[in-house]
């Protein structure tokens, strides 16, 4: 349906918990996708751990998703710092738009409530005035989600998004990193339509060409 998808991570890691079923779904069905990381966080990382720790680490996950190396795009925002660099953020997402123009975007939804996630929602919608843009779900950062657009999973690709995952050893204390958690929301969003695997989007464009 779409030859070139876009995923607007704020961090390292969101891209691969939010849509990464769906990204391995893409790649498998020919699409090129690109992923832009915001922020490898070089601040968050616990004490000990070299800075370029999350920048490695993104680099093994993309490409257990089968995203190419030339198509991974990082940025260096310090963490909750967005809303201070608004303008820079949608400069570099406007020459993402010029240099690579994808057909679908995916990103944090609207509603997220996570103060970067939102600044690269809010700027997401105004660079890509003109494309189809899908609001990807993280649960807890989600006070309310709208379950509107679901793509369909085979185990292979949850399979892919749990070993994309399991490359973020730096995060593996997080709950939401957790195997059963991720098969669990997807068994969820599954059942909504009568399949055993799906991941959730809240639709914010779409652009029927
Ligand atoms: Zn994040």
């Amino acid at each position: 349906m779409f030859n070139k998808v876009l995923v607007l991570a704020p961090h390292t890691d969101d891209g691969e918990l939010g849509c990464g079923g769906t990204i391995a779904r893409f790649v498998e069905e020919g699409a090129e996708v690109y992923y832009a990381a915001f922020s490898v966080c070089e601040l968050s990382l616990q004490s000990g751990l070299p800075k370029n720790t999350l920048e490695v680490e993104v680099r093994e996950a993309t490409k257990e998703l089968g995203i190419k190396p030339e198509n991974l795009y990082l940025y260096k925002y310090a963490v909750r710092t967005f809303s201070n660099n608004r303008q820079t953020i949608l400069d570099d997402l406007i020459k993402l738009r010029e240099n690579l123009k994808p057909e679908l975007i995916l990103m944090p939804s609207l509603q997220d409530i996570h103060q970067d996630h939102q600044i690269i929602a809010n700027e997401g919608v105004r660079a890509f005035k003109k494309s189809s843009i899908l609001g990807y779900e993280m649960v807890w950062n989600n006070l309310s989600f709208n379950t509107q657009v679901f793509f369909v999973l085979q185990d292979r690709h949850i399979q892919k998004k749990v070993r994309a995952l399991s490359c973020y050893r730096s995060q593996s204390h997080r709950d939401y990193l957790n195997e059963e958690f991720i098969k669990s929301l997807s068994m969820i969003r599954g059942v909504q339509i009568g399949e055993r695997f799906a991941e959730v989007f809240e639709a914010v464009r779409w652009v029927n060409r």
